[in-house]
């Protein structure tokens, strides 16, 4: 794997464009079906500049810093597909705030990352690219649905990755391939350019081999922007120095697969002994989060993708025999995947008149209760742990026929979504060859730098 570092220093011992040039063959020859779109002129194109600069040494945060960023987000006049064959030719007309940031602070966009449809999975296998492998096991899944980010940065091609985290797609994932991945709070960085999934739970993360680069990376684009009224004012931080006080989530280890439970404890043990004051108590109730997720989620993914209709984006499909809704349905029908349309179906169905109040409404009092929870244990202690997954990543195809199991990879993760936490995921004592185990650390809204802080705490006890 590759941080910044080791990327700088080859950059100063072969020079930036053979060192790119090597990086774009590998992304090329890559075997595990990370990228969905390699941008090797558009990327040589702002590459010269980028290394004057380093010669002069006038350089920007990212200068020269090769970035990978998920298919759902926009970069003008390039393909954006959210893996779906829906959107299949379209080219984004704009390019995402998060983007154009990372592009100003000097980063080289070298191409779009393979994920699951709409962001929806947790496997990377709903992709109408084809799935991508784990390249810690390629037998395995890479998680999902930043599956292809994922497997990027784990296979080296790049040090960071852009993904996005609606329910754990950023923190999952890097559970599955050993990397650190960082949710900001909701707000934190601007969705605009971002596909919408879920507009209430969406957020812009990345994916990287460690805590410095993610805190890089997050600083050159986080921010207010105009054009995402949801975007935030950065808070003023009285401090960001490390805690080292958390609340571990004790009961979700019983969520766990078993050998988790010793490889937690473990964990729990060595920071113990670090010095840190560890509380145990009982956090929200996970099943009840995740299902309060899935109704907020589909309703709100059943309304963001009506405008996938076959007049305005992508994929038209029409037999001679159809009318204008005719057409609607069959582009709508040969556009969307198999795990979308459950999605959009199951959505629908929650909102239609009669049943909101028992499943949308109920869903929206659980994420308050949720918020209120969450609030009273960050009375008590800046930051919660828990383990990010509660299960090794699955065998390819594993669960692809069972959705309700897929969803419970989530279980974890979805508790910061649905209260707009910041939380992030580092691997930490081994568990199964390759795999180590995750922990997941949150801390309260605008809490990020001390939570990117504790985080380089734990990763120094670990690495
Ligand atoms: N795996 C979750 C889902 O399928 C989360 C997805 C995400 O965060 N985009 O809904």
């Amino acid at each position: 794997m590759l941080c910044i570092t080791e990327w700088r220093s080859a950059v100063r011992n072969q020079g930036l464009l053979p060192a790119l040039d090597a990086l774009l063959k590998r992304a090329v020859a890559d075997p595990h079906n990370a990228l969905c779109h390699i941008q090797r002129e558009l990327c040589f194109q702002d590459a010269p500049r980028c290394a004057e600069r380093i010669l002069c040494d006038t350089t920007r945060p990212l200068e020269g810093v090769p970035l990978l960023i998920k298919d759902n987000l926009a970069q003008a006049g390039c393909p954006l597909t959210c893996a779906s064959r829906v959107l299949f030719g379209y080219v984004s007309p704009f390019t995402a705030t998060c983007v154009q940031r990372a592009k100003d602070a000097g980063a080289l966009i070298v191409g779009r990352t393979n994920m699951d449809e709409f962001a929806m999975g947790s496997s990377g296998e709903h992709s109408s690219y084809g799935p991508t492998r784990n390249p810690l096991d390629p037998d395995r899944v890479p998680g999902g649905s930043s599956s292809g980010s994922a497997a990027a940065v784990a296979a080296g091609l790049v040090p960071v990755a852009l993904g996005s985290d609606t329910g754990g797609s950023i923190r999952q994932p890097a559970a599955c391939c050993n990397l650190t991945g960082f949710k900001p709070g909701y707000g934190k960085i601007s969705r605009s350019g971002l596909c919408a999934f879920a507009s209430s739970l969406d957020c812009v993360g990345l994916l990287a081999t460690c805590v410095d680069d993610i805190a890089l990376v997050y600083h050159s684009i986080a921010g207010p922007d105009p054009a995402d009224p949801t975007s935030l004012l950065p808070e003023t931080q009285a401090e960001s120095s490390a805690p080292r006080k958390a609340i571990v989530l004790a009961d979700t280890l019983a969520l766990c697969e078993p050998d988790f439970a010793d490889a937690f404890r473990q964990c729990l043990r060595l920071l113990a002994d670090a010095g840190w004051e560890l509380l145990e108590c009982c956090g929200p109730d996970c099943d009840q989060a995740l299902s309060a997720y899935l109704v907020l989620a589909t309703a709100e993914a059943s309304t963001n993708l009506a405008r996938y209709d076959g007049v305005r984006y992508g994929l038209r499909a029409e037999e001679p025999e159809d009318d204008f809704a005719g057409m609607i349905r069959r582009s709508r029908g040969r556009g969307f995947g198999t795990e979308v349309r459950r999605r959009i179906l199951l959505g629908t169905a929650l909102l239609a008149h009669g049943y909101a109040p028992g499943y949308y409404q109920r869903a929206l009092h659980l994420r308050e209760r949720l918020k209120a929870d969450y609030a009273a244990l960050f009375a008590q202690a800046p930051l919660l742990l828990s383990p990010t997954m509660p299960a090794l990543p699955f065998r390819l195809g594993e669960r692809l026929e069972d959705p309700q199991r897929m969803y419970r990879a989530d279980l974890l993760t979805v508790g910061a979504s649905l209260a707009g936490l910041p939380a992030i995921s580092l691997p930490t004592v081994p568990l199964r060859v390759p795999f180590r185990l995750s922990l997941q650390l949150m801390s309260a809204r605008g809490r990020e730098d001390t939570l990117l802080a504790a985080a380089k705490e734990v990763e120094k006890l670990f690495s």
